[in-house]
């Protein structure tokens, strides 16, 4: 269903190959669209619903089910969390203050996000710069595959790690930074945030993040829900726990390994300026994603293409988001809620 669900399960998706620079066409589907989504929201609310709008948005169809939509209603304004201490060495970015007043409806609250660059599923779509990032590791098996190809090629990337293989694996994340790279949050156990509560949502985000900060020695900054669903509550915490949001724009779906030569292919076909690449080192068999990988960056770099971390594509973006920044809001169905170990984003 599309923005007429008031059960507020709504999954945005951009659709493969769209081109964010059809500056028009974006301006003028958002207003629709945010304003018919506003339009929605504000009848949710009247349900007594609202806390329950959640959003995915990726580039493609991940893993696709539909959620049971019987998700606890915590209301978003009893939140109350105490924001997290800033780090204060680091190498990674400094944790935002919280955006206040911050809006209760969803797409108010992407919308002031997006204006602050804390809400991003591209980078700069004007600069020839690519991020790669890693999610659902680290795995004792696939992780050092990963990072030893990266390292081959000199190439820093971004990793969304599960904060119990965190605390599994530390050895592994400590490495990943060691060597240059960017570690992000993409909470405890991988549940879709979305049916949880604002308590269980600040639990899966913290408990991450000090895991996190107890191996490297920062606290990550950068916050990747898992399958890419938000709604009010999780931005709500997002925002007041100082996390800039990343969602994606391009991937090449490897987690249901279709083949090494797929995924390089889809990724060459799907890769332009500014893109942030959502692959997998954990939660499943990865071994043609790190098969994938060295075609992948030999030929983006012929390309012209420069590897960078979600660090330097924030760096990048210009001060006052265009309206380019903006997604395409296409609707389609919500991912299933899965364990964490089970492939997806
Ligand atoms: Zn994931």
């Amino acid at each position: 269903m599309g923005l007429e669900n008031i059960d507020g399960e709504v999954y945005f998706p951009r659709p493969a190959g769209a081109k964010i620079s059809r500056t028009s066409l974006v301006i003028t589907l958002c207003a629709i669209l945010g304003l018919l989504g506003s339009l929605m929201l504000t009848m949710t609310e009247n349900y007594n619903s609202v806390q329950q709008s959640a959003t995915a948005i990726t580039a493609n169809t991940p893993e696709l089910a539909t959620t049971n939509t019987t998700s606890p209603t915590t209301s978003t304004t009893s939140l109350t969390n105490k924001a997290t201490p800033a780090a204060t060495k680091s190498s990674q970015m400094n944790l935002q203050s919280p955006i206040l007043p911050f809006p209760t409806l969803l797409w108010e609250q992407i919308a002031v996000l997006q204006s602050h660059n804390r809400f991003l599923y591209t980078g700069n779509r004007y600069l020839p710069k690519i991020a790669l990032t890693f999610d659902d590791g680290p795995n004792p098996y696939y992780t050092p595959q990963v990072l030893a190809v990266l390292q081959r090629y000199g190439v820093k990337a971004t990793f969304f790690c599960i904060g119990r293989q965190v605390a599994s694996y530390p050895d592994l994340v400590k490495q990943e930074y060691a060597d240059g790279n960017l570690v992000g949050n993409h909470s405890w156990s991988h549940p879709n945030l979305a049916l949880l509560s604002s308590d269980e949502i600040d639990s899966q985000i913290n408990l991450t993040s000090n895991a996190i900060q107890q191996v490297i020695g920062v606290r990550p900054t950068l916050f990747r829900p898992p399958y890419g669903v938000v709604n009010a509550r999780v931005l709500s915490k997002a925002n007041l726990l100082g996390l800039t949001t990343i969602i994606w724009g391009d991937e090449a779906r490897d987690w249901t390994t279709p083949g090494t030569s797929v995924i390089v292919s889809r990724i060459l076909s799907l890769a332009g300026d500014g893109a942030i690449i959502l692959m997998h080192d954990g939660g499943g068999d990865r071994s043609q994603t790190v098969a994938a990988l060295p075609t992948i960056i030999t030929t983006l770099r012929l390309r012209g293409y420069q590897f960078v971390t979600l660090q330097q594509m924030l760096k990048d973006l210009p001060k006052r988001p265009a309206s380019t920044q903006a997604p395409i809001f296409v609707p389609t169905t919500i991912p299933s809620a899965s364990p964490a170990a089970s492939p997806g984003p």
